[in-house]
């Protein structure tokens, strides 16, 4: 399957993702994940990136399509892709579809994740990220085991910089302001699904309901 998944940060983006690649091989490709590792590797991207991401402000499109621009030629992406936060802006998607009449290829959906605000806070405020695999846990309903230590990796469990109080507020009106435009974009395009996304079980059985897959 080829979706982008939209949502505000903490609508349970990269956890559908994740589930969803279970389903058909389809890999999932967050841009936050890549900018991150790009930063721990101290690359010239993540020197370019690291004070936007640090201050919750998007990293450049430029920056972004040379990224993506690469990445959904990769040959992985040939079972499908789950688009994780990007696009993010309408210039973003703009290029993404340009891209995509370039390589051939068509979306079977973009899912907007709809979340009310105080469960993004809540949710945001209490996650905690792998820094190793990324994998997602949360202080209060999934606890890693040992505090502090990933189960799948023994990795580090932290709570990323930009999850703090000040971050999360700019990181919510940034995306009010660039990339909730992206639902009425979408719409016009006639891809756009709207899902209630408290539950991710829910979600994830919305998108195969919307495939036809059983
Ligand atoms: P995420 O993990 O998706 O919340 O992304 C973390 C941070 O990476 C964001 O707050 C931005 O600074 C940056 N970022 C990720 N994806 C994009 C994108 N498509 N466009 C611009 N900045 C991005």
């Amino acid at each position: 399957m080829r979706l982008i998944l939209l949502g505000a940060p903490g609508a349970g983006k990269g956890t559908v993702a994740k589930m969803l690649t279970a389903i058909d091989g389809s890999v999932q490709i967050s841009t936050g994940d890549i900018l991150r590792a790009a930063v721990k590797a101290g690359s010239a991207l993540g020197q370019k990136a690291e004070a936007f991401m640090k201050a919750g402000d998007l990293v450049p499109d430029s920056l972004i399509m040379d990224i993506m621009g690469e990445r959904l030629q990769a040959a992985d992406c040939q079972a499908g892709f789950l688009l994780d936060g990007f696009p993010r802006t309408i210039p973003q998607a703009e290029a993404l579809k340009e891209l995509l009449g370039k390589l051939g290829l068509t979306l079977d959906a973009a899912v907007s994740l709809e979340v009310p605000r105080e469960v993004i806070l809540d949710r945001l405020t209490t996650r905690r990220t792998c820094v190793d695999c990324s994998a997602i846990y949360n202080v209060k309903s999934n606890p890693p085991k040992q505090d502090g230590i990933c189960d799948k990796c023994g990795a580090k469990v932290i709570q990323r910089d930009d999850e703090t109080e000040e971050a999360i507020s700019n990181r919510l009106e940034v995306y009010n302001a660039k990339t909730a435009p992206l639902v009425g974009f979408y719409s016009k395009e006639g891809l756009l699904l709207n899902v209630n996304a408290t539950s991710s079980e829910v979600v994830v059985a919305q998108i195969k309901s919307h495939l036809g897959i059983a």
